[in-house]
Order: C-alpha cells, then structure tokens, then sequence
C-alpha cells in the first residue's frame, strides 16, 4: 500500500470509524479481532443428536454465555449486522459437515405475515440469505406460515410439538430438491422438524443447518 492509500485509510479509520458488531469496540472491520477469535475458538460444527430430533442438523456452537447474548442480540436489539458474523461461521459449519451434499435450494423457517412488523425482520430469512449467497446456491420461500401459534421458547418439549402442528404450508412441490433450512437456534427441534415434514410432503430431501444448538434435558419436561 502507498503512503497515500494509507493517509487515506488512516483519516477514514478516525473519522468514520467501524464499529465491531458484537462488542461495539473501533474496529478495521465489521468484527474486531479479539471477537473474531473468541468465536472461532469455540466454533466447533457438528450434527445434533438426530435420535432427538429426526433431521439432520449441523450446528456451530453451544447456545451459551457469549454465543446467547450475540444471537439475543440480533434476534431483539436490532442489529442486523450480526448476521454478517453469523452466517460465515453456519457457512464454514455447513461447508464442512456436508461438503458431500448436493443443495438445490436454501430456505429459512417463515414467520407469520403480522408477527413480522413486531419482530422488524425474519431473523432465519438474513441468515439463509446470506448462507445462500455464500454457497451460490438460490434462496426460496418454500414455506408459508399459516397459524400464529405461541411462541415456543416458555413451552415444554411436548408442548411445543403440539404447538407447531400443521403450522407451516409447502407453497409448491419440491420433488427431487434438496433443501437447506437455515435457522439461528435449535432447542427441542420441533419448528425444524414440523417444517421438514411439509417439505418432504411436497418430494423434497431436507437438510438444517443452525448456528447453535442447546443442550437440555428436554424429555424429563
Ligand atoms: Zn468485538
């Protein structure tokens, strides 16, 4: 780099600063070092328990301490941004576990058509648009949400699969597809599951990628 390019970057820096994502601390790129770091030491992929679950997930990271508090954080602080942090690392995650996958199409999990003014955005919408993107692969709403059901996180395991029944719609038929829902958190796995379901009912394969994944006793709820 020449002296100029570097006067010029320097001013930038000091005048318009970045701001890491995460810790909100000046950085030369949207996440600082040390957050980077952090999170590449605990970035561990692999596939969740499948008995548990009936589908094939690969997630990234266990939904704790630091890792709760970012995913809060983009889920209802409104900070977008952190799906730029997010989705590179589900992106390596899913690079990794299924490298021998042939995905056709990325989908997200579809929230209800009002819910969406409260929530301002689809949280598993960024997140599998990014992924797509990162992948090459096309983004497509497969899925319509035709109830508004409770939310799930204050419901037991049981509870919550009652609760997302019938919930979602197939908007065509997928034969011969393999899918990728992309989602932020998989706890019981019941909204992955219930949207695989209707997925397959329509021909396709599906496959679930999430950045992390809890560790609960779920079936002593
Ligand atoms: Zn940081």
């Amino acid at each position: 780099m020449n002296v100029l390019n570097w006067i010029k970057k320097y001013i930038n820096f000091v005048l318009f600063p970045i701001k890491c994502v995460i810790c909100n601390k000046k950085s030369q790129n949207y996440i600082c070092n040390n957050c980077k770091n952090y999170l590449k030491s605990i970035f561990k992929p692999k596939i969740v328990d499948s008995i548990r679950y009936e589908l094939t997930c690969v997630s990234c990271f266990e939904y704790k301490n630091e890792i709760r508090d970012i995913i809060h954080k983009f889920k209802f602080k409104n900070c977008k941004d952190i799906a730029l942090v997010l989705s590179d690392f589900l992106y390596l995650g899913i690079k990794k576990i299924f490298k021998d996958e042939k995905i056709d199409l990325v989908t997200f999990v579809p929230i209800f058509p009002s819910s969406q003014d409260d929530l301002k955005y689809n949280h598993s919408e960024i997140l599998a648009k990014k992924v797509a993107k990162k992948l090459g692969k096309p983004i497509k709403n497969c899925l319509k949400k035709i109830y508004n059901n409770k939310k799930q996180h204050k419901l037991s395991f049981y509870e919550r699969q009652k609760n997302v029944k019938n919930v979602y719609k197939s908007l065509e038929n997928f034969k011969n597809k393999k899918i990728l829902i992309c989602d932020d958190i998989i706890t019981t796995g019941s909204t992955l599951l219930e949207c695989k379901t209707e997925l397959e009912k329509s021909g396709a394969k599906v496959l679930c990628a999430t950045v992390a994944f809890t560790v609960l006793d779920i079936l002593d709820k």
